[in-house]
Parts: structure tokens; C-alpha cells; sequence
């Protein structure tokens, strides 16, 4: 227990069950008139049947939403707002639909309302990292935070199992820093061990049955618990060594994540003796680490950073960038362990802690 803590409560609100996308207009009616629905066109099915629960309220449909929230499609986006009237957009789809929700609410104004199909859990912060084909820019600010949460289960029984098994660790990895962030407090701490729990238990299911209703309640509800601790909290090492690598090498992200997440652990292990054994009571393990990698392997996840397309000359480079603007981590970075981390990561060994 912390002996000194803040804690903020954000002002948003959320609807979780399955079905409730179809209470789209009425979310969108709380706050604006008319709504242009975004999605990825890999999504725009998904993103008609939103236009068409919507009805009236529909300004169009906008299915061109990439990795990385590209400023470039994030113009179009906006410019077709304004052209169309809508003061409102509707976000359907992972991180990177989300994404480009927020960009444009930047850039006009409008409200959001957010409907995830992954577990990444964007749709919980008030963070946008945009990209202009050199940088990727992140920022925070208030206004970015979708004011309406909409966590309708059945759109995320198309989620492949695999790409579920990524997104779900990367969900994990939210609670995992939290549990040891050093603006931590114990609200945040709760919810990120019922996450870690809620999260291992459903996602050896969905690997098996995609389709397991269940099981994707399950998992929803624990990614929605991690994305609370990743808006309210820091993160450390591991975030830190996403980001390096994502922007860097153009890595998939919850991959990424999934890789990187039991090797973070190990080198932070011995300076965070509670977390751990919050970690590995809501993983039903031993040990911290041996649970997260154990875990990793049973849904399939990817163990090596090399197989993702990341060169081995890479290490050096991402040793530098972690040290030279290194996020708050609870145990000090020290090139030796952490050059070693970053390799052990990208050859798929079994990660060493101390
Ligand atoms: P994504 O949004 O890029 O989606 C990956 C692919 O899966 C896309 O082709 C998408 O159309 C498809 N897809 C999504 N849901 C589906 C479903 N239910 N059924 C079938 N296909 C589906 O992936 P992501 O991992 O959700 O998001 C990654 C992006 O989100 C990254 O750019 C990351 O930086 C960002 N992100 C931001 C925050 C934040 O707080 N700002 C948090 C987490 C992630």
C-alpha cells in the first residue's frame, strides 16, 4: 500500500455490452448533430453498418484510416468534416481508426465518440502520436479523450485470433507498468491486476475459439481495465522500447508489444518486488516472468524481435535511443543489462532477470 498518492478521475463515459453499437445515435446525440463515421478500409462494413445505425445522423463514411495516424490522411479526414457539416466523428476500429479520431478532433473541434474492436485501448487516453513520413509526434491533451466509449462485443469476434493474442499482451503491458509506475496509486493498481487476470485467463480461448463470446467479454473488459492505467499513469521501460523500435524499424505494434513485454519484466524485476507478485498472482504463476512468457507462448505469440523484420544492427541504435531520452523506470538504466535485454528480445531467448 502507498503511503501518498493522487488520484483523477476523467470525465468520460463508457457503454459496454454486447450489441450496443447500435446505440450509436443516441451517443452521438448527447453531444453533436451529425457524425462522420472512420474506419480502416479493411473495416468498411463495419464502418456502413455504424452509418446505417446512425441514420439522419450519418455525414458519411471516411474508411481510409492507417498505422501510424499519417497527418497527411488525418487532413482529408478533417477537411471532409467541415465540408460535410458533422460535428461529431465516430471512431470504429483498433488504435489506428481511434487515432485518426483524435487527429481530427484536433484539428476541428468535434466531438468523438469511439467504438474499439481491439484491445490497444486508445480510445481511454488522451495521447495522439501522428506521424508526417519522417517524425512520429506525440502529444496529450484533454480535449483528445473521446467522450463516449462505445465496447460492443461482437465487433471484435472478426479480430483474427492471432492479431487478438498481440493486441490482448499489449493490453497486458499497460497494467504491468502501471503496476510499478512511480505515479501509481491503488484505485489504478486494482484495475490493472483484475486486467492482467481478465486478459490471461480469456486469451487462450479466443486463441482457440475466435468465437467464443465469452471468452471476448472477458478480454474486453480486462483491456478496458488496462486502458484506464495506461491513461492515468506513466510508463516505463517497456513503452519506451515499443516506441523506440516501432517508430524506427516501422515494426507492427502489438507484436511488438507481445515480444518486447516478458523481457522489460525481467530487467525491472528486481527493483519492483510488489508488482511482481501482483503480476504473477493475477497470471496464476510463479513468477512474473516466467508467467508472461509462458503465456506468450501458449496463445502464439511471437518470441523474437528479428522475425518481425528488425536488424540485428538495430540493437546498438535502440540501446542509444532508450538511454539518450529514457522514460521514468523503477530500476536504473544501465547500458550493459539493457543492451543484453534488447538482444535477448530480438533472438527470442528466454529472458534473464537481474
Ligand atoms: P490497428 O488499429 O492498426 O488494426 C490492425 C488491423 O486490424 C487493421 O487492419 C484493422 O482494420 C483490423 N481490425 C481491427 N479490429 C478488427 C476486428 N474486430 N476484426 C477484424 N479486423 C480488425 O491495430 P491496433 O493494435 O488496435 O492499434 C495500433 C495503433 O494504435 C498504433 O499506431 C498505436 O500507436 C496506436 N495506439 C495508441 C494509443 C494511444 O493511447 N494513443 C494506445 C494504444 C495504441
Amino acid at each position: 500500500m502507498r503511503e501518498s498518492f493522487d488520484y483523477l478521475s476523467p470525465a468520460f463515459s463508457v457503454r459496454f455490452g454486447p450489441g450496443r453499437s447500435a446505440e450509436v445515435a443516441s451517443a452521438v446525440a448527447e453531444t453533436g448533430m451529425r457524425a462522420l463515421v472512420l474506419a480502416t478500409p479493411q473495416q468498411a462494413d463495419v464502418a456502413e453498418r455504424i452509418a446505417a445505425a446512425l441514420g439522419p445522423a450519418a455525414a458519411g463514411i471516411f474508411a481510409e484510416a492507417r498505422m501510424h495516424t499519417p497527418v497527411e490522411i488525418s487532413e482529408r479526414a478533417a477537411a471532409l468534416v467541415r465540408q460535410a457539416g458533422a460535428d461529431c466523428v465516430v471512431a470504429v476500429g483498433g488504435g489506428s481508426t481511434i487515432g485518426l479520431g483524435k487527429a481530427v478532433a484536433a484539428r476541428t473541434g468535434v466531438h468523438q465518440v469511439a467504438i474499439p474492436t481491439t484491445y490497444a485501448g486508445s480510445e481511454m487516453t488522451d495521447i495522439l502520436g501522428e506521424t508526417d513520413g519522417v517524425d512520429k509526434r506525440v502529444r496529450r491533451d484533454a480535449k483528445l479523450q473521446p467522450g463516449t466509449v462505445i465496447y460492443d462485443v461482437e465487433l471484435t469476434l472478426s479480430l483474427p485470433g492471432s492479431l487478438s493474442a498481440n493486441s490482448g499482451v499489449n493490453a497486458i503491458a499497460h497494467a504491468v507498468e502501471a503496476l510499478y509506475a512511480g505515479n501509481g496509486n491503488p484505485v489504478i493498481s486494482l484495475m490493472a491486476e483484475e486486467g492482467i487476470r481478465a486478459l490471461a485467463a480469456s486469451l487462450p480461448a479466443i486463441v482457440a475459439d475466435p468465437g467464443d463470446r465469452a471468452a471476448r467479454t472477458e478480454a474486453q473488459y480486462g483491456a478496458w481495465l488496462c486502458a484506464m492505467c495506461l491513461r492515468a499513469v506513466a510508463m516505463g521501460l517497456h513503452h519506451r522500447l515499443c516506441h523506440a523500435l516501432g517508430g524506427r524499424f516501422e515494426l507492427p505494434h502489438a507484436e511488438t508489444h507481445a515480444v518486447v513485454l516478458p523481457h522489460a519484466v525481467a530487467y525491472n524485476a528486481s527493483a519492483t518486488d510488489q508488482a511482481m507478485r501482483r503480476i504473477s498472482r493475477a497470471l496464476g504463476a510463479s513468477d512474473a516472468v516466467e508467467g508472461l512468457f509462458a503465456l506468450n507462448r501458449r496463445i502464439g505469440a511471437p518470441a523474437a524481435l528479428s522475425a518481425l523484420g528488425m536488424p540485428e544492427a538495430g540493437i546498438d541504435a535502440v540501446t542509444d535511443a532508450v538511454l539518450a531520452e529514457p522514460y521514468a523506470n523503477p530500476r536504473a538504466l544501465e547500458r550493459g543489462p539493457l543492451r543484453q535485454t534488447i538482444a535477448d528480445a530480438w533472438a527470442g531467448k528466454q529472458p534473464r532477470t537481474g
